[in-house]
């Protein structure tokens, strides 16, 4: 099986051993995990790959781990790729596919970074895991560490949705609540990261972190049946996995594996929190640091650290970045879930409120295939859509009250 060979740094080149680092030395740049894609050439296939397991492992061979039986897996990934008929009525839209990744085993999009983090730690002697988070995150930690035997010590907001906090500390890791926002959390854990001899998901091992997030487009791909899509619409947190999804059709298109064109890749994110969305508006080369305030708390990132890389890709591919408000984030989640079923959590109101937005405003002909990642489940920011929006009735245990109430 194909190994990774190192790290590379994405701005001067320069190279390193596999390690527990993220920052180039040299130019403090981000490092990226370096394949060896003649190995991986050599053995890769459609078929190799529909033959794996149900899950985002099927991609093993683009995934950067040294060892097959290191994988700590709670089966996440390969989750539904929907054609999304009545929604992509309302909004005008005949080909649109939502990805569901509600359906993950902590129920949101992060267990595939998280799977391949944990999984790395541990077969490099690592003990303990930790992160900064803003819910998922931690949630996934949490568990995906129980399930390797690790220690876990989460770093989050103090005020995070209760929601999040109960289904993180079910697992029993270290929680600690810290007064101050995801910004301050972030630059707290940089600190404890030259003190402690902890793997951090989104600091020493970034790199083989980020890596995960490519799965999601891999497997849309597979599940279009081996074609590209012609865009798609990714939510921007810290930028991480918007990065790595060009990386992974890059990936795709050089080995062989799907014809066709790069996809147009376009950014969501919560007026509340849209640093990269203003200086896309401003045609700035920066992203200018903003003090998050929006329900979307999963992505209420407000320095992103792949912010400018964001921007360049949607440039590049011919995709754009849209924002949208509280009003809009909730009714996006009433409308996904009224005309598709699927109840996600606010990250996924911002996403699928700029797809609305953008389609009304004319951006697609209509026919082209649209996809949509849904990142996270609904029952993770219930709070927000707390007043009922259905209709619902009373009645007394009698059909004459049934008739009454109901059929009137
Ligand atoms: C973390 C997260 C994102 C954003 O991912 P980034 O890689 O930080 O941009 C989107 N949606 C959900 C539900 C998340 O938890
Ligand atoms: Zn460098």
């Amino acid at each position: 099986m194909p190994r990774p060979l190192g790290l590379r740094c994405r701005e001067c080149g320069a190279e390193y051993e596999l390690q527990a680092t993220h920052v180039c030395e040299a130019c403090f740049g981000p490092l990226d995990v370096v394949y060896d894609y003649d190995a991986i050439r050599r053995v890769i296939s459609r078929a190799r790959v529909e033959s794996g397991p149900p899950s985002m492992w099927r991609w093993r061979d683009l995934l950067p781990l040294e060892d097959d039986a290191a994988v700590v897996s709670l089966g996440e990934g390969f989750t539904p790729l929907v054609r999304a008929e009545r929604l992509g009525a309302a909004l005008g839209l005949s080909n649109l596919w939502l990805k569901n990744d509600t359906m993950n085993p902590t129920n949101s999009f992060k267990d595939r970074v998280v799977s391949v983090a944990v999984s790395w730690a541990r077969a490099h002697g690592f003990e303990t895991m930790g992160c900064a988070s803003t819910g998922n995150l931690a949630n996934s930690l949490a568990a995906y560490s129980a399930r390797a035997g690790l220690d876990s010590y989460v770093f989050m907001p103090d005020d995070i949705e209760s929601s999040k906090v109960v289904a993180t500390s079910v697992f029993e890791p270290n929680v600690v609540a810290v007064h101050g926002n995801y910004d301050e959390v972030n630059r707290l854990c940089s600190q404890l990261v030259d003190e402690h001899p902890w793997a951090f998901c989104n600091i020493n091992v970034r790199p083989f972190y980020a890596e995960g997030s490519k799965t999601l487009t891999f497997e849309t791909v597979e599940q279009l049946g081996w074609r590209m899509p012609d865009e798609i619409v990714i939510p921007i947190g810290s930028g991480c996995q918007f990065v790595r999804h060009r990386r992974a059709a890059t990936e795709l298109l050089e080995l062989g594996l799907v014809d066709g064109d790069m996809p147009r890749l376009t950014g969501a994110q919560a007026l509340g929190c849209a640093p990269v969305y203003r200086a896309w508006q401003a045609g700035s080369a920066q992203v200018a640091p903003v003090r998050p305030d929006t329900i979307a708390r999963s992505i209420a990132i407000g320095n992103p650290s792949d912010g400018v890389y964001v921007m360049r890709i949607a440039e590049e591919t011919g995709g754009t970045i849209e924002a949208v408000s509280e009003e809009e984030i909730v009714e996006a989640i009433r409308l996904l879930a009224r005309t598709e079923g699927i109840f996600a959590e606010t990250a996924a109101g911002v996403t699928i409120g700029v797809l609305a937005k953008l389609a009304r405003a004319g951006r697609w002909r209509g026919d082209e295939l649209i996809v949509a990642y849904v990142t996270g489940h609904g029952l993770k920011t219930a709070n927000v859509v707390d007043q009922p929006s259905g209709r619902r009735v009373e009645i007394d245990p009698t059909l004459r009250s049934f008739r009454e109430r109901v059929l009137a």
